[in-house]
């Protein structure tokens, strides 16, 4: 057992309200400087929406040309002539589009527009050439102007459920999806970059790029898979999420936390095995990934996990830590938060509560928010955000983990109503 520590966070998607407060205080920390305009360490998508960079998730466009090769990722192609022209050419770079270009919107319409029987929109107008039609993106684009069913389309999720789910799907809700970069445990924009820039701190996890070794390659760009590391076009340098370590090294939270109106990310620490995640990532079957991950994890609770731990130099303070994190219970404990995309096999840090509202109609017809467990487990499955859509963002599919986790989600929140009402003793 090589035990490590990494910094995780949790998000508790039922507590996001969209407000972007979080994207905001961290652009105001981290990139509100030239070359960064289009750069957001923190978006928040609307699902379901293509995403920030649009359509990142269709790894069959961004992903195509790559493989695994000695531990490493490379281009995939054929002679070393062609690989080395495609490993310099970079195909597969998101373009600006991709992101977005400054827009701003026609106010006009909304004073000129002739008398009619339809309220006025403003449409998007770009700042760039003032052309109403050449905005096509933004960094929520779905929020704000993404249209129905015909741009929903275009949702790499929702492509691989079946028709009769996509259908209810767009027709009934939405949620909201908060996104940083992953600080994976197994990183592939680290493996990818052939200038030794990328790396991942042994004493905490987090990811950063040394600004004196890039190169400015953009394989990391290319190579991960969530499309969290940026290219500054003024120094020529690429940027990430840094966890807001001087923040960290301080003891204060990351900014997105400390500003979250909903007080849904909890940050803590997490003990792993790092000589399982190898083998767990090579997990043949992609629905298996979730649980390998979670096999990586180890219970700091456990004396021979401790003494192993301080063995390794890790800090008492922060084994302490890992055993009272709210993250570790959140993910290993109780089970009720789950990776994004573990297909990709990065082994994400950033795991995700699912939404377990809006509850069905039936349930809320008799005035009551889904509050009675029976009626809410025996129509588990019926909720209005189908299983299936929070399966393929999360287990690869397998919606096993996503009902249980819904399942304890419900129990808690029916005991807490009953606690309120002065029902039922809170245990805690
Ligand atoms: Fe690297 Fe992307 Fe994982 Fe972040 S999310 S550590 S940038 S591979
Ligand atoms: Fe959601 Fe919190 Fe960000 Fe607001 S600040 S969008 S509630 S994650």
């Amino acid at each position: 057992m090589r035990v490590m520590a990494q910094i995780a966070m949790v998000m508790n998607l039922d507590k996001c309200i969209g407000c972007h407060t979080c994207s905001v205080t961290c652009k105001q920390t981290w990139t509100n400087r030239s070359g960064t305009e289009y750069v957001w360490f923190n978006n928040v998508e609307t699902r379901p929406g293509q995403g920030y960079p649009r359509a990142y998730e269709d790894q069959d466009v961004w992903q195509g040309g790559w493989q695994r090769k000695h531990g490493r990722l490379v281009p995939r192609s054929g002679g070393r002539a062609r690989r080395l022209a495609r490993l310099f050419a970079n195909p597969r770079l998101p373009t600006l589009d991709a992101y977005y270009q400054p827009w701003t919107y026609d106010y006009e319409i909304l004073t000129d527009a002739p008398l009619g029987d339809h309220v006025p929109t403003a449409p998007p107008r770009s700042l760039t050439d003032g052309r109403p039609t050449a905005v096509t993106g933004g960094p929520n684009w779905d929020d704000d102007l993404g249209g129905g069913p015909e741009h929903l389309a275009g949702d790499p999720v929702l492509k691989k459920m079946s028709e009769r789910v996509r259908l209810e799907y767009e027709q009934a809700f939405m949620f909201y999806l908060p996104r940083i970069c992953e600080h994976c445990l197994n990183p592939s924009c680290v493996a990818v970059c052939p200038s030794g820039a990328l790396y991942k701190r042994i004493e905490d996890g987090v990811v950063l790029v040394d600004q004196d070794r890039c190169r400015g390659w953009r394989m990391c760009v290319t190579g991960c898979p969530y499309k969290k590391v940026y290219f500054n076009h003024r120094t020529g340098k690429a940027e990430k999420c840094t966890l807001c370590y001087p923040r960290l090294e301080a003891g204060e939270p990351t900014v997105c936390s400390e500003t979250c109106v909903g007080r849904l990310r909890y940050l803590g620490v997490m003990l792993y095995d790092a000589d399982r995640v190898g083998e767990a990532a090579a997990s043949p079957d992609e629905r298996d990934l979730y649980a390998a991950q979670l096999s990586c994890f180890l219970d700091p609770s456990d004396p021979e996990v401790a003494r192993a731990a301080e063995a390794a130099g890790i800090p008492h303070d922060w084994v302490t830590a890992a055993r009272n994190s709210p993250v570790y219970a959140l993910i290993s404990t109780y089970r009720v938060a789950l990776p994004l995309h573990p297909e990709y096999r990065t082994m994400p840090m950033v795991w995700y509560v699912p939404p377990l509202s809006p509850v069905v109609e039936s349930l809320t017809a008799t005035g009551h928010d889904g509050e009675d467990p029976a009626k809410l487990f025996a129509a588990i499955d019926a909720l209005r955000i189908p299983q299936e859509y929070l399966a393929h963002l999360f287990t690869a599919g397998d919606t096993a983990p996503v009902e249980a986790a819904l399942c304890r989600l419900a129990a808690m929140r029916a005991h807490m109503r009953r606690a309120n009402l002065g029902e039922e003793q809170d245990p805690a």
